[in-house]
C-alpha cells in the first residue's frame, strides 16, 4: 500500500457551516447544547451517543496523538470521539517524547516485558494488517488475553507524517516485537463497499477521518460491526446534517454567503 493509504484527518465541513456551529454560536445567540458541545437546534447529536455514555473496552485503549491545530477545529471528530469512547486518551503536541509523555514511554515499557501489545496505526509499506494481528491474538491463547493499546495520529496527512517521524523511535522501538506498526485493509466507515461516510480534507487520497480509522480498528480488536456502528453513528448524523445544508436551502435561510451576510443577519436577530 503506497502512502498516503489513508490518512487521519478531522472531519471538514464547509466553512460556512463551520462558522455557523458552535464557535459562530456566541455571536448569533444560538444555543449550545452541554450534551455535545454543538448547537442545540438542529446540529445536536447527543441523540446518537450510547445510551449508557462512552463505550469501556474489555482488552484495551486508545491513544489519540493529536496535532495542536486539529484540536483548535471546531468540528475534529476527535472531540465526538471522547463522547462515545471512554477508553481513549488524547495526548495534544507535536513532538511526542517519553520524558514529556510519561504514559506513552509506560506504555512502551508494558509492550517491551510482554504484557501490552501496542499497534500504532500508520500505514504505509511497512505497516502490518491489523486484522491479522487480531486474528492471531485470538488464535493464541495467551494473545488472547493480552492487553492492547491502538496508537493513532490526528492532524493532516502532512502533520500526521512529520509527527509519526519524530517519535517512530519512541512508538516502535527496535526489538520491541510487542510494537507494531498497522494499517486497516478496508477503509473505516463504509466497510470496503465504497459508501463511506467520508468527508475528507482530501478526499482523492482516499483518507478517513481519525474517528472512521479509530471506530474500524476497535471493532476489529473487539466489539465487532455493533461496536464500530455506535462509535459511528454520531458521524452518520453530523454527516446527514450536513447533507441537508444545501447551498439552496442555505440561501434561502440566508446564511451560505459571505460574512458580511452573517454580519447582517445577526443583526437582524438583535
Ligand atoms: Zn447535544
Amino acid at each position: 500500500m503506497e502512502e498516503p493509504g489513508f490518512f487521519f484527518g478531522a472531519l471538514s465541513l464547509s466553512s460556512d457551516e463551520e462558522e455557523g456551529g458552535a464557535g459562530g454560536c456566541g455571536t448569533t445567540g444560538r444555543r449550545i447544547c452541554e450534551g455535545c458541545d454543538r448547537p442545540k437546534k438542529n446540529a445536536c447529536l447527543c441523540s446518537t451517543f450510547p445510551a449508557g455514555g462512552p463505550i469501556e473496552l474489555r482488552g484495551g485503549k486508545v491513544i489519540v496523538l493529536q496535532h495542536p491545530n486539529e484540536k483548535k477545529r471546531k468540528l475534529a471528530t476527535v472531540a465526538i470521539l471522547k463522547k462515545v469512547l471512554g477508553s481513549c486518551d488524547v495526548l495534544v503536541g507535536r513532538q511526542f517524547t517519553a520524558e514529556r509523555y510519561p504514559v506513552l514511554a509506560e506504555t512502551l515499557r508494558l509492550a517491551r516485558d510482554g504484557s501490552v501489545d501496542v499497534f500504532v496505526l500508520y500505514p504505509g509499506a511497512k505497516a502490518e494488517s491489523l486484522e491479522d494481528l487480531a486474528e492471531e491474538r485470538r488464535a493464541s491463547a495467551e494473545g488472547d488475553g493480552r492487553r492492547w493499546v491502538l496508537i493513532a495520529i490526528d492532524g493532516t496527512w502532512q502533520q500526521a507524517k512529520e509527527m509519526f517521524t519524530f517519535c517512530r523511535d519512541l512508538l516502535l522501538p527496535r526489538g520491541v516485537e510487542n510494537a507494531r506498526r498497522v494499517e486497516l485493509n478496508r477503509r473505516g466507515g463504509g466497510g470496503g463497499e465504497g459508501e463511506g461516510l467520508l468527508l475528507m480534507t482530501e478526499p482523492d487520497q482516499g483518507c478517513v477521518t481519525t474517528m472512521e480509522a479509530i471506530a474500524t480498528a476497535v471493532s476489529i480488536m473487539e466489539g465487532g460491526e455493533a461496536m464500530e456502528e455506535a462509535l459511528l453513528a454520531p458521524l452518520a448524523k453530523l454527516v446527514s446534517l450536513q447533507k441537508g445544508f444545501n447551498p439552496a436551502v442555505k440561501a434561502r435561510l440566508g446564511v451560505g454567503g459571505s460574512k458580511h451576510t452573517k454580519t447582517r443577519r445577526s443583526r437582524l436577530k438583535d
